[in-house]
């Protein structure tokens, strides 16, 4: 198995999940075509499926133009699907699929937007997760709810600690400024934002990360840590209202 992200766009990332055994390859989101193409040509690759996350055009945008060259089944949630230009196939959390090999579990994930769906491969510890949880950060709420987005990441946070998330954006510097802010003595959180720096000076992706170093890190996945419900001045508070709060204070940072 091989798993290859692709830097899109101005600060999007596409995944390529390619099966040596049966020569099957599974395209998460399609920001744009050319990067893409450019990497299934020079392996010689075509398209089993295109799993899409959500219907934002900086993640489909590539999908008709990559489906006629490299073909490929698409699937995404039913919410807004009416309308995209290409015909799919639904999915959503009560259902399982298996595609190249592997066993594929979806998580519906509204908040950032309501057609958001999340990818969970058990056998390569990875989850898609797109526009809901970045490192450092989460998903904007567009036309959803602080609760359904904080449901939506207690699901993830429930997967095993080692899995490694792979999400739709390159923020993580910038999230790191407003973490800083909020958790500014987290060691963790301290060593991540040295670690980004080195990694953005050359030019090398921040991503994907664990679960683990989010939990450890990420203030959206903290809502429970005391130096934040201190620095926010709300001790009592219950998780929900934290990551409200949180989610509110960066919208304005
Ligand atoms: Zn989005």
């Amino acid at each position: 198995m091989q798993i290859i992200q692709i830097p899109c766009l101005q600060d999007n990332y596409a995944v390529l999940i390619h099966n040596d055994a049966t020569g099957e390859t599974i395209l998460f989101d399609a920001p744009e075509h050319d990067a893409i193409a450019k990497v299934l040509t020079a392996n010689g690759w075509n398209l089993t499926a295109i799993l899409l996350t959500h219907y934002h055009l900086d993640h489909i945008q590539g999908v008709s133009s990559l489906m006629a060259q490299f073909g490929g089944t698409i699937y995404g949630s039913a919410i807004n699907s009416a309308g995209l230009g290409f015909a799919l196939q639904t999915i959503d959390e009560t259902g399982q699929l298996t595609v190249a090999g592997l066993d594929i579990q979806i998580f519906d994930t509204p908040g950032h937007k309501s057609d958001h769906i999340c990818f969970y491969v058990a056998q390569l510890k990875m989850a898609v997760v797109a526009d809901v949880i970045f490192s450092l950060g989460c998903g904007r709420l567009l036309d959803g709810s602080a609760a359904q987005l904080f449901n939506s990441i207690q699901k993830l946070q429930n997967l095993p600690d080692d899995t490694m998330l792979y999400c739709g954006h390159e923020y993580t510097a910038s999230n790191g400024q407003f973490a800083r802010a909020v958790e500014p003595n987290n060691v963790a959180l301290r060593a991540r934002l040295a670690e980004v720096k080195t990694l953005r000076n050359q030019g090398k992706p921040t991503l994907p990360t664990s679960l683990a170093a989010e939990q450890a890190s990420n203030p959206f996945l903290r809502t429970n840590s005391a130096e934040i419900r201190q620095n926010l001045n709300m001790p009592h508070a219950t998780e929900l209202e934290v990551f409200t709060k949180l989610r509110q204070m960066k919208d304005n940072f």
